[in-house]
């Protein structure tokens, strides 16, 4: 299969070879993914329905819902230049040092009570030291003391073998460590860690049993063959979850006029993903709502996963326009399986006292 490929035919038949390839749980050739995101927004429709009969293989329609907990936000001594946590940063968003454990469960509290099944304590800086761990064991105790069921991750920065066994050892499931963009593209986002940093970090994780996650971040420049050769390497490492952040330019950040992405070409990124990771957790991370906008929905066919609500620094839409989002798709919470059909939204009618037949202009 070509690059290049323009014919409705050929389109057809490279997706079908993605789709059979898939549900085998095998990869794309390098060539069959770079033509997939070569494909043209009027094929959109047929990408996303391809990639999302691999989504219903291996997830039929739920969604897991996710949060995060900032535990200590800004301040961060490395300078990746997506992050308006990163030093010197200008952007103007909360800092403050660790929140202690109480802080932590009650997030868990409104999170489960929402549907959530993953709670992910983050903290900013380039990696946790042992009374950080110490901290982090607390919480973990605390939040899995009062809500057993919930799935704890952290996201701590590089991390020892060491100090990964602690975090299992006191109840962390999870590990997050992105690889965020190709490791020809690295050192153009930081210089105070390099990508074999954060590729040793998600073996050390694995290492200790802890699950790995780890994922990427569009829109800081890359090219489609950085976009596959990052998919590719995630596929190696064999991660359990793969969140995809689509930038979110704050001010105050180097990168904080790239605005390079559109609708399309995000679900394009999400179709490829679902068929290099086909039964993994693909979850749409940041920037879903500035960069998917109205198409949010599509999202779904392709992830089986979201951040519920808020980010690490930014505020996404209101939890409850999430759960709106996912009801009116035709989707599920993960674990609420029952609960199918959209609410009825009476708020949202309302009769017209504008434009024509009164004295006010037309709503346009
Ligand atoms: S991404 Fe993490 S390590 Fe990089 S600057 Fe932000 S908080 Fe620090």
């Amino acid at each position: 299969m070509m690059r290049g490929m323009t014919r409705d035919g050929d389109v057809a038949t490279l997706l079908d070879e993605l789709v059979g390839r898939a549900l085998a749980c095998r990869a794309p050739t390098p060539e069959q993914a770079l033509a997939l995101l070569e494909t043209g927004d009027d094929e959109l429709l047929e990408v996303v329905a391809a990639a999302g009969r691999v989504r219903r293989h291996f997830f039929g329609n739920r969604v897991k819902l996710n949060l995060i907990v900032n535990m200590k936000s800004g301040l961060c001594s490395e300078d990746c230049t997506y992050c308006s946590q990163r030093q010197g940063s200008q952007a103007d968003v909360l800092k403050y040092n660790w929140v202690d454990a109480a802080t932590a469960v009650a997030a868990a509290e409104r999170a489960v009570a929402a549907g959530v099944k993953r709670l992910c304590l983050v903290a900013s800086g380039r990696g946790p030291s042992d009374r950080d761990v110490h901290r982090i064991a607390e919480t973990v105790r605390a939040v899995k003391e009062r809500y057993p069921d919930i799935v704890v991750c952290t996201s701590l920065g590089l991390l020892s073998a060491e100090r990964a066994e602690r975090l299992a050892d006191a109840g962390v499931h999870a590990y997050n460590h992105n690889l965020n963009t190709s490791e020809t593209n690295y050192p153009d986002i930081c210089s105070t860690h390099r990508y074999s940093d954060r590729v040793d970090t998600v073996a050390v994780a694995q290492g200790a049993g802890l699950s790995p996650c780890s994922g990427a971040i569009f829109g800081m420049g890359e090219t489609d063959e950085d976009i596959v050769a990052l998919a590719f390497e995630l596929r190696g490492l064999d991660p359990d979850s793969v969140p995809v952040n689509f930038l979110i330019p704050v001010e105050g950040t180097p990168l904080a006029g790239e605005w390079q992405l559109t609708p399309q070409r995000c679900l394009r990124i999400l179709a490829l993903f679902r068929f290099v990771l086909p039964d993994r957790e693909l979850r749409i991370a940041g920037g879903r709502e500035i960069h998917l906008r109205s198409l949010q929905a599509l999202g779904l066919h392709l992830a089986n996963s979201i951040f519920l609500g808020d980010y690490l620094t930014t505020e996404g839409q209101p939890g409850e326009a999430d759960l709106q989002l996912i009801a009116d798709a035709g989707f599920v919470v993960e674990g609420r399986e029952g609960e199918a059909l959209p609410p009825e939204r009476r708020d949202l009618v309302a009769l017209r006292r504008r434009g024509t037949g009164t004295a006010l202009p037309v709503n346009a």
